[in-house]
């Protein structure tokens, strides 16, 4: 298919497509990088399990009603998306502490949260992605209410699916980020990727993290946990 690259993130690629104006190809790279860009390495095999792991997530997200990007997987490491605007609001949604939570405000790792927290930082890697509230998306004019509105409630739903989907796998999901854009009639619809590069994911029976936090913090076995989320999707 021809192609034209639009954008290469520290991830993936979104190419253009000529002669479908309305989609993009969304390439999953090996590459991972980790405390804002500082930490940068290649895990082998990458791209192929997370292009796998999101497609049957994003797959099982749409049979339960969710609108999203994803149109059809084109190869081992290719979807065909929708073409989308990304709103410029990355949506962290936390069922157990870990990561900035127990960075920020102290929570001990493990702890179950009685109801999900959902969280929004500003999408901009000058400014590393701050925390902030509605009130400064609204400020910036990044989203209006109703748009929020929708985005929280589209999270809350996806928090209630993913958990039911990965518990029948035999795995907790910790914490997870999402990306929302709105397509050409300017609705919004859940973008993006989810992959262990974007979830936290342990073993439910021995709380082993089989996620991306391997390798922030090098705990060895990158590559043989992706494949070990991929194998129980499958
Ligand atoms: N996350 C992500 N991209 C980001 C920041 C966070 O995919 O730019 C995911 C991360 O993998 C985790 C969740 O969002 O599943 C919450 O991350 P946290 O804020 O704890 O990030 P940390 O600073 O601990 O990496």
């Amino acid at each position: 298919m021809d192609r034209k690259l639009l954008y290469e993130g520290k991830a993936k690629r979104i190419y253009s497509i000529p002669d479908k104006p309305g989609m993009y190809i969304q390439e999953f790279k090996d590459d991972a990088t980790a405390f804002n860009g500082l930490k940068k390495e290649q895990i082998k095999n990458k791209g192929v399990l997370n292009a796998s792991i999101s497609t049957t997530i994003f797959r099982y997200l749409m049979q339960h009603g969710i609108p999203t990007h994803f149109v059809e997987k084109l190869s081992d490491t290719e979807m065909l998306v929708k073409k989308v605007k990304i709103v410029q609001v990355e949506v962290v949604c936390r069922n157990i502490a870990a990561g900035s939570l127990v960075k920020r405000y102290g929570f001990k790792e493990g702890t179950v949260m009685k109801q999900p927290i959902v969280e929004y930082y500003f999408k901009s890697d000058e400014l590393g992605d701050p925390l902030f509230t509605e009130e400064h998306v609204f400020a910036l004019e990044l989203a209006t209410a109703d748009e929020m509105n929708l985005i929280k409630e589209l999270t809350l739903k996806i928090n209630g699916l993913l958990l039911k989907f990965f518990s029948e796998r035999k795995l907790k999901l910790v914490d997870f980020k999402l990306e929302f854009g709105r397509d050409d009639g300017g609705n919004i619809i859940l973008a993006d990727e989810i992959s262990p590069d974007t979830c936290r994911l342990w073993d439910s029976e021995t709380n082993k993290k089989l996620d991306k936090d391997r390798f922030r913090f090098d705990l060895g076995g990158v590559e043989e946990a992706y494949e070990e989320i991929n194998k129980r999707l499958s």
